[in-house]
């Protein structure tokens, strides 16, 4: 296959990339780098297989040849990148899903796109199964991420009804792993930083709301079956290991083995406004429509995680 991926300069799209170049596919990368970084796949230019294109999907998309394949990535996805960017938020996840539809629609290719569980807002329900519809709050500053992929939900599914397109779309749950920014604001990122620099772990509120987090390959192997399968409705892709923010600080410290203490804060801006209370994947449909369940054990992923972080602290 020839395969479009965009947001490809990113944590989960450099990753994917690697994957699809291993499988023997050839993958256009492509990405305008606003919170992405060229870094992440530095060692994929010159691949026979692989090309880069710097270019802002949210604007008319050309691509010359054919293309079998468009995952749709592209998106500013942690809350810090996304409150800084709000409207070019909303534009990657509506105009950017338009182009990204619109191409495989000329091209005749099979889409798939990156959702997310923030799809379920604060959810009144947990665990969250897909035909959950989720309690977003649209005007909230979270409400620029969340809405926008709710659109691209509904975009794609448009597309799939009324052109026909065969789309799929995965619902992704909070993933982490080597190729995150270490500055990104996002909880992994945020304790690890801290507990190598021996730095207080800031724990939001009380510390009492869940996520559950899975590794990034246990995601990567969910993509790639998802792509492959039937399924054209989402599916949730997520490690139902779930846990309160306060024990994975605990969690992070013992195997960084750290003597970071752990403190409380509360952001007084944006950041924590609407924080969803509990998260965590139904993955019944993964597991029925895909065969999928997540390997990769907490202290293994995180392990895996800290080394990469340990030189650039
Ligand atoms: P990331 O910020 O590392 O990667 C996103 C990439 O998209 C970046 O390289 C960025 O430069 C690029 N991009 C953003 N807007 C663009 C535009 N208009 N044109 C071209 N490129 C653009 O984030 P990530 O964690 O790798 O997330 C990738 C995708 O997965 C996003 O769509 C995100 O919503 C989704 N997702 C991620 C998670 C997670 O836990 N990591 C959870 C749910 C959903
Ligand atoms: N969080 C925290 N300390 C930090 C960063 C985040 O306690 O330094 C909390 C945040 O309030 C949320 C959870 O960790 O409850 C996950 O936040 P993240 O930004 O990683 O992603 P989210 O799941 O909210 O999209």
């Amino acid at each position: 296959m020839r395969v479009l991926i965009t947001g490809a300069a990113g944590f989960l799209g450099s990753h994917l990339s690697d994957r699809f170049i291993a499988e023997g596919h050839t993958v256009v990368g492509m990405d305008n780098l606003i919170t992405g970084n060229i870094d992440n796949i530095a060692h994929l230019m010159g691949h026979e297989r692989f090309s880069f294109m710097k270019h802002d999907v949210s604007n008319y998309i050309y691509v010359p040849g054919e293309i079998d394949a468009v995952l749709h990535f592209a998106s500013p996805a942690s809350p810090n990148d996304y409150l800084e960017h709000p409207i070019p938020t909303l534009k990657v996840g509506s105009l950017g899903t338009h182009n990204t539809l619109g191409l495989a629609k000329v091209k005749g290719a099979r889409y798939l796109l990156a959702s997310t569980s923030e799809v379920y807002g604060d959810p009144q329900v947990n665990p969250q199964p897909e035909t959950y519809w989720g309690n977003v709050n649209p005007i909230g500053p979270r409400g620029v991420y969340d809405e926008a992929k709710r659109f691209a939900e509904a975009m794609t599914l448009a597309y799939q009804r009324f052109h026909g397109l065969e789309t799929r779309i995965v619902r992704i749950f909070n993933t982490y792993g080597p190729r995150m920014r270490l500055n990104d604001g996002r909880v992994v990122p945020n304790f690890i930083h801290q507990a190598l620099t021996g730095k207080p772990l800031t724990v939001y509120g009380d510390g009492s709301q869940t996520r559950a987090f899975q590794y990034y390959s246990d995601l990567v192997e969910g993509i790639y079956r998802l792509l492959h399968s039937n399924e054209d409705l989402p599916v949730n892709i997520g490690n139902p290991n779930e846990m309160t923010i306060l024990d994975f600080a605990h969690a992070v410290v013992e195997i960084a083995r750290s003597d970071s203490e752990i403190v409380f804060v509360q952001p007084k801006d944006d950041r924590f406004t609407d924080d969803p209370k509990q998260r965590r994947p139904d993955i019944t449909k993964a597991k029925q429509v895909l065969d999928w369940e997540p390997q990769v054990a907490l202290a293994d992923g995180l392990a895996q995680t800290l080394d990469f972080f340990r030189d650039k602290v």
